[in-house]
C-alpha cells in the first residue's frame, strides 16, 4: 500500500507559518491586501474565489473582492486592472479565469502589473522562471514541489515525467523540477509510446485533463505519482487523472484526489501574496 501524500495537512501547515508571518507583519504596522476580480457567475468561479477569500481571512491578509457582472466588457476590466496597478495599498491582483468569452483573458493578465501577479500568469513571471530568476510562481506547480519536499521526497538527480504542457501546470511543472535538479522529460498528447515514457519515472505528475485515464501500466512499480487533475466521476465524486484504486498497490506513494494537490494551489496563492510585499 502506497503513502498517500496529505495535501490538506501540508496546506494547513503552510497556512499556518504564513499567519505567523503576516500577524508579524501587522505588528510593524504592514497590511497585505489581495483583490480579486471575478467577472460572471460561472459556479466552479464562484467556489474558488470564496475559498480565496476565506483563506485570506484565516491567514489575515486583507481581500478585496469585486464581482462584475457578465456583460463587463474588456474596456471596464482593463481600466480597473489599471486602477488596481496604481494603489499603493494593493498588493497581489488575481482575475479569476475563466473569463467571458468577449474578453481577451490573455490581454487582462499582461495588463496586471508584474510585481503584483500572484497567480504567476504574467508573461514576465514565466520568462523568470524560465531563466531563473525571481518572479511569482503559477500555484498549482509551486505546490506540487511543496508536496515533494515536505513530504520527504528527493527530487534532485531523479526521473521527473511531466505528462501536460499547459502553460499554468505542465510547462511550469517541468521548469520547477528542473530547478530542483530533477532530470526532467515533458509529454503531451502528441508523445510517441507515452505508456514507455512515463514508465522511466521516478516522480510522475500527471496533468492531462481527462478523469482516471492514467492506469498503472504507465507507471514502473514503486514511482511517486502526482495527479494534479480534478474532475466529477460518473457517480459525481470527485476524481482525478490517474486511477487510484488501479495503481494504489503499485506505487510507492500517491496524492488522493480531493486532498493532494487541489488545496496546495491556495496555500501557494497566500505564500505568493506574502511575498509580494517585497516584490516592489
Ligand atoms: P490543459 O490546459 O487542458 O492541458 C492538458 C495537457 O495535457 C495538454 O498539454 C495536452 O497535450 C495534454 N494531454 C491531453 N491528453 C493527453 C494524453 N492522452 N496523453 C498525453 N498528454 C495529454 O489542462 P491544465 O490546465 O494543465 O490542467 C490539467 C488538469 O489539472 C485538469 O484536470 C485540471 O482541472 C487540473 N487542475 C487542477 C488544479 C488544482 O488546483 N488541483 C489546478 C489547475 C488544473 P497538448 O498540449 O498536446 O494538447
Amino acid at each position: 500500500m502506497a503513502f498517500i501524500i496529505d495535501g490538506k495537512k501540508i496546506s494547513n501547515d503552510i497556512k499556518d507559518e504564513l499567519k505567523e508571518k503576516v500577524t508579524a507583519y501587522k505588528a510593524e504596522g504592514i497590511q497585505i491586501t489581495l483583490a480579486v476580480i471575478q467577472v460572471g457567475k460561472d459556479p466552479a468561479s464562484t467556489v474558488y474565489v470564496g475559498n480565496k477569500k476565506k483563506a485570506c481571512d484565516y491567514i489575515g491578509i486583507h481581500s478585496l473582492t469585486y464581482e462584475l457582472p457578465e456583460e463587463t466588457t474588456e474596456v471596464e476590466l482593463l481600466d480597473l486592472v489599471r486602477k488596481l496597478n496604481q494603489r499603493e495599498d494593493v498588493n497581489g491582483i488575481l482575475v479569476q479565469l475563466p473569463l467571458p468569452k468577449h474578453i481577451n483573458a490573455d490581454l487582462i493578465i499582461r495588463t496586471i502589473s508584474p510585481v503584483k501577479d500572484v497567480d504567476g500568469f504574467h508573461p514576465q513571471s514565466a520568462g523568470a522562471l524560465t531563466i531563473g530568476q525571481k518572479g511569482f510562481v503559477s500555484c498549482t506547480p509551486s505546490g506540487v514541489i511543496q508536496l515533494l519536499k515536505r513530504s520527504g521526497i528527493e527530487i534532485e538527480g531523479r526521473e521527473c515525467v511531466v505528462m501536460g504542457r499547459s502553460n499554468i501546470v505542465g510547462k511550469p511543472m517541468a521548469l520547477l523540477l528542473l530547478r530542483e535538479n530533477g532530470t526532467v522529460t515533458i509529454c503531451h498528447s502528441r508523445t510517441k509510446n507515452l505508456k514507455e515514457v512515463a514508465k522511466r519515472a521516478d516522480i510522475l505528475i500527471v496533468a492531462i485533463g481527462k478523469p482516471k485515464y492514467i492506469n498503472k501500466d504507465y507507471m514502473k512499480e514503486g514511482a511517486v505519482v502526482i495527479d494534479v487533475g480534478i474532475h466529477r466521476d460518473e457517480n459525481n465524486k470527485l476524481c482525478g487523472d490517474v486511477d487510484f484504486n488501479d495503481v494504489i498497490d503499485h506505487v510507492s506513494a500517491i496524492t488522493p484526489v480531493p486532498g493532494g494537490v487541489g488545496p496546495m494551489t491556495i496555500a501557494m496563492l497566500m505564500n505568493n501574496c506574502v511575498d509580494s510585499i517585497h516584490s516592489r
